[in-house]
Order: structure tokens, then sequence, then C-alpha cells
């Protein structure tokens, strides 16, 4: 018999049209994995998750992820020069250290770095990650299924095994066709993994750029992905080099690129657009495509992602953390002080409208009305953040007390699926210590091999 669960809140934040509003003292019973009813008084249930503080919000939609990103490069990427970013940290550190991980990693130890990352973007309330990894990191799948996450896993494709930068200082590629291998690899990962967990896990493509992507490619997976109803996401515009290098091989901008090989549609999650021009953004838009801004993890290389430069110009923006900081509400509020920061608007990239993105605009992106929203019906990914905390009292309006002052330590429990997979801000599924235990161990393995063959600095690591 399946378990039922009455979730109290003291603040909900429930659909109204299609914008979204908060409600007080309301009660949310779950039952067989869906949202039963919103209640005013306290539904007959099971079991109940009753803080007198909490916020109630659908849980957080992800839309732009790396998994085993966040704990490899945390505490060294960070300050190192803009002058040589691309070159020394982007393709230098970045890259080379996720292919590093894969070579030298066992699966026990890819496992345990996986789960690591994705572990802490669960506790943050992200109900939903959209995750790139390289096709030899397919365990994704199954931490994502371990952990309770529900599961947008999109396997990286490359036209080359070589990542680096060549001496014209743009993007190798290898022969064309090359990526082949790839597409038909993802294509078995999608067949063996998409609908898993009763549909909570599912898979899609995920060419890496258009700079790392050659047109046959894009082109084929356009086919491959149209023939499985599979999403697709991309870097898009993430650096002016990827602009330069499109345009001085084809004459068209990343964007146009994506057009051209029939890629751009409202299947297509295209992260970053940061360098995209105004006529890009209103081409992504025309088509129903959706952008990703992860505006930390720019942030960190002095780069202004701006969430209110796309949204305003009615392109559908959601949000993603791009396997940094897996801390969902931190990253909201990077997003209102970047967008309030670039234009000097301090009423730019309100906090109902950053939620927004992160809940309902992201379910929206990858095509889905069943959840990102409480209501009777649909699917049951719950946050439950508690604003009783000394950091948090007195609370006026709960969206902006949560985006401008909480965190990941104040999201009180996570419901996946009908799920609770997070209660007392512990992970009820998996032993976290031994997760953070073997994680860590892993990582730095990888770390030493980074510094052995001089992707790290000496001093890097203390
Ligand atoms: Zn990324």
């Amino acid at each position: 018999m399946t378990q039922t669960v009455a979730i109290r809140a003291r603040w909900m934040l429930v659909p109204d049209g299609a914008r979204q509003r908060v409600e007080t003292d309301r009660w949310v019973l779950v039952e067989d994995g869906r949202i039963a009813a919103v209640t005013a008084g306290r539904p007959g249930a099971d079991r109940a998750i009753d803080v007198p503080e909490a916020l109630v919000l659908p849980g957080f939609v992800n839309l732009h992820n790396h998994g085993i990103s966040a704990l490899l490069f945390r505490g060294i990427v960070e300050d190192r020069p803009t002058a040589s970013w691309a070159a020394d940290t982007v393709y230098g550190l970045i890259m080379p250290l996720q292919g590093l991980a894969m070579e030298v990693l066992d699966a026990e130890e890819l496992r345990a770095a996986t789960a690591l990352g994705l572990l802490g973007l669960v506790k943050g309330g992200a109900t939903t990650t959209m995750d790139m990894f390289r096709i030899a990191q397919s365990v994704s799948f199954d931490v994502a299924d371990e952990l309770g996450l529900r599961f947008y896993g999109m396997p990286y494709l490359f036209s080359t095994e070589d990542l680096g930068i060549g001496e014209d200082g743009r993007p190798r590629y290898a022969a064309r066709g090359a990526g082949e291998s790839d597409l038909a690899r993802a294509s078995a990962l999608f067949d063996a993994h998409d609908g898993r967990a009763g549909g909570r896990i599912r898979a899609g493509f995920g060419p890496h750029g258009t700079d790392s992507c050659d047109p046959d490619l894009l082109a084929g997976i356009r086919d491959a992905a149209s023939a499985r109803g599979a999403k697709v996401t991309v870097h898009v515009s993430q650096s002016a080099t990827e602009g330069e290098t499109l345009h001085a091989r084809y004459g068209r901008t990343p964007t146009e690129q994506l057009a051209h090989v029939g890629l751009l549609g409202p299947d297509l999650v295209a992260a970053h657009c940061v360098y995209a021009s105004d006529g890009d953004l209103d081409l992504i838009g025309e088509a129903g495509a959706t952008v990703v801004n992860c505006p930390a993890s720019f942030a960190r290389g002095a780069v202004s992602a701006v969430w209110q430069r796309t949204a305003a110009r009615g392109v559908r923006t959601g949000i993603g953390l791009d396997g940094y900081a897996m801390d969902t509400i931190g990253e909201l509020r990077t997003a209102a002080l970047v967008s309030k920061l670039a234009s000097g608007l301090s009423e730019d990239a309100a906090a109902r409208d950053l939620v927004a993105a992160a809940t309902v605009d992201g379910a929206a992106a990858l095509g889905r009305d069943d959840i990102g929203r409480i209501a009777p019906g649909c699917r049951a990914d719950l946050a439950v953040v508690n604003l009783g905390g000394a950091h948090l009292a007195p609370v006026s309006d709960p969206l902006k007390t949560m985006v401008w002052h909480a965190g990941t330590a104040d999201v009180e429990a996570v419901i996946v699926d009908g799920r609770v997979v997070v209660e007392g801000s512990r992970h009820l599924l998996v032993d976290e210590d031994a997760i953070v235990a073997s994680g860590a161990a892993a990582v730095r393995k990888v770390w030493a091999e980074g510094l052995a063959r001089g992707y790290i600095r000496e001093g890097e690591i203390v």
C-alpha cells in the first residue's frame, strides 16, 4: 500500500494562471506519487512533515548541470586570472580534469564522485536536474536513481577526442565524422535508460557545443533526438572565442549554426548564451527554445551572465547551476545580484520571477506541465524550506526572504515523485557520510594526477 504524506505550509507557492502566488496556512497531501489535494485543514495521512515556518514550493528544476564538476574544481578554479581564463582554466583545467576523472577513476570511484556532486544538489531542494556528462560517466543514471532525483541525463557528444586549443587558439576538431561513435553510444544510452524508475529517469542528447561538434554530427543528433522524442541540450555562446571560431569556420553565429543544422526548436535547452547577440536571442525565442542562465559559474570568471537580458526579450530563461555551487537558492540570489548590477536597476530579476524560472519555467523547458507546480494531479516534487531561522525571521515576503537570505542548510525536506528523499535536512535514502568520504577520496586521486600533469598548479592544493 502506498504511504500518504501530509506537508504543512505556513506559505505555499501555487499556480495562478501562468504566474504563481503565495497562499498561507495550507496542507498538501501526497498520494501515489502525485499531489492529491491542497487543503486548509490537516488531511489524514500516514506521515506528516510539520515545520511551523515552512515555505513549500515546487522542487527546483536545475536545467544545466555537470554532476562531477562541482567537486573537481571546488576551491581551485576561483581567483585564477582573467587574462588566461579560456586557455589555462577552461581548456587547461576544467576540460582536461573532467577527462582525467574518466581515465584514472575506477567504476566505484567514479560512482562515488558522481554521488557526492548530486547529493548536494538534492539537499539544496533541486528535484529535477538536466545533467551533461561524458559518455564514460553513464553511472550518473544509476546514481541519480539511487538519490531519488528526477533526472535528464544528457551524455556529451564531441567531434573530437582531442579537447584542447589548437595553435590558432581555437578548439580542435578531429576529422569529420569522428563524432559518429559518440552518436551511436549516446543513442544506446538513451535506449537503455530513458523511462527508468517509472519515468523519473530520462535521457537525451548533449552535444558539447557548436565549436566542438561539426555540422554533420549536429544534424545527426537532430535526427536521433527527433526519432526518439528526446530533448537536446548544448552550450551556446559561452565564450567570445566560440563565436569567433564559428564565424571563421562557417560565417555564422553559434545560434545560426544550430538553426542551420535543424537543432533549434522547442526541444532545445541552450545553456548560457552569454555572448549571443540580440538577434540570436530573438531566433531562440521564436523557435520556442529555452536559455539557461548559470550566473555563479560565470561570475567566478568575472563575466556577467544576465538573467534579465534574455527574460526581458521574452525568451524562456531557466536557471542552472552548471556544476558549480550546488545551492539553487544561492544561485537565484546570484542571478538577482548579477542582473541588478548589470543594469543598475534594482527592480530587475525580482525574487518571484527567479523562483518561477527555477520551477514552472524550468518544467516548461522540459515540455512538462505535471512538475514545477503545486496542484492536484501533478507529480509530487516539492521543496520545504524552513524560514524559521534567526537569519530569516521575521518573514514578510517568503519568496524574497528565501532568495535573499536563505540557503541549502534551510532546506528541511525534499519530496520527489511522492517519495520523501530529504527530511530534517538529511538524505534518507543514502549514507551521506559514506558518500562524502568516498567521493572526496576519489576526487583527491584526480587532483594528484592533475598536479602531476600540470593541469593543477603547485600551491593550488594545500
Ligand atoms: Zn556546462
